[in-house]
């Protein structure tokens, strides 16, 4: 079967090759992808950023039909459609796996990264940890909520929103403007969008209440007036650490600062005005099966709708030109049915 594969030197390319998967065993299943969406985390891995990963499959952004299972599997069927996610499993007993919190597991696996992923046309699954996608939800649009989606729904989890409060959106690219949808459909709060030029169009047309350019002078303060007294909940998905800092003085006392982005640096946290206002600054990091299965739901009932276009596997390596060069608005997916 084909598969894209990172190269020897980790060049930040693949290779498409052929290659045979060993059979499955115990606890799992053979999936045949439909499609798997190209992530930055999957250029960060070609590129040997975490490592160096050479003849690894990459992909996390899987989806497909299962078409084999050990004889011990009996949560999945032959035919159910499943996701291929960043977090891949976890070891299934530590205090993490065991209180809700799998994704910070110690021993946690990543497909694409540190087992094979899903940009092939056959992937090994833990069937415990393969969370099916419901029949109503476009099985390319769950591409892009397998992470993404599942990214911005566990980080307004995190931040602990509710209906009604003010969640400042940070950065409204591709994460963010599935975020601003979360936010407003999903968890009923309003949205000041924080970014520029056609994302920040794009996030007002996404339900967006207020939208404020980055570049706006005293940012924090506009966006305290915006919001009357603050943002109650502040999402970072923007690469830069002056964000987090403009973030960290927007918010409202008791309001929670939660980070997505991962910029190189530290950001300035004034410790008198974190005890004085209480305010909670935390990190969100993908989500659980759990919260995949909440955002799949979301996404059948048309709350939320990625921005995706399918290409052919022949073209993976212009998609990553593509990526590299900022030309992509949305996810592109890569197409193996046909
Ligand atoms: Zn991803
Ligand atoms: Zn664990």
């Amino acid at each position: 079967m084909k598969a894209a594969v990172v190269r020897d030197n980790s060049d930040g390319y693949v290779d498409i090759k052929d290659v045979d998967l060993r059979p499955i065993e115990n606890g799992e299943a053979l999936v045949q992808v439909e499609y798997c969406g190209l992530c930055h985390t999957d250029l960060h891995v070609a590129n040997g950023d975490f490592g160096d990963q050479a003849g690894r499959i990459i992909g996390h952004e899987g989806v497909g039909r299962v078409v084999e299972i050990a004889d011990d599997v009996d949560n999945l069927k032959v035919g159910d459609r499943v996701s291929i996610a960043w977090f891949f499993n976890g070891c299934g007993h530590c205090e993490y796996c065991l209180t809700g919190r799998e994704t910070l597991c110690r021993q946690v696996k990543n497909a694409g990264f540190t087992v094979d992923g899903a940009m092939a046309e056959q992937v090994i699954v833990d069937a415990k940890y393969a969370v099916k996608v419901p029949e109503e939800l476009d099985p390319v649009e769950a591409t892009s909520l397998t992470c993404a989606g599942v990214t911005m729904y566990k980080a307004l989890k995190v931040g602990q929103t509710k209906p009604g409060q003010w969640v400042e959106m940070v950065g409204a690219g591709g994460l963010g403007n599935l975020g601003v949808q979360f936010a407003n459909n999903v968890f009923g709060a309003n949205v000041v969008a924080v970014a520029r030029g056609n994302n920040l169009e794009a996030a007002k047309k996404l339900g967006a209440k207020k939208g404020i350019d980055y570049r706006t002078e005293n940012l924090s303060d506009k966006v305290k007036e915006e919001t009357n007294g603050g943002a109650h909940v502040s999402v970072i998905t923007a690469v830069n650490p002056i964000a987090f800092d403009q973030a960290i003085n927007a918010l409202r006392p008791d309001g929670h600062l939660v980070a997505v982005a991962l910029p190189k640096g530290n950001m300035d946290l004034n410790i008198a005005q974190t005890v004085l206002n209480g305010i909670h600054v935390e990190g969100s990091l993908v989500g659980t099966r759990q919260d995949l299965k909440e955002t799949f739901q979301a996404g059948a009932e048309g709350k939320v709708k990625p921005i995706v276009h399918t290409r052919k596997l022949s073209e993976i390596n212009d998609v990553i030109d593509e990526m590299k060069n900022g030309k992509i608005v949305g996810r592109m997916v890569i197409d193996f049915t046909k």
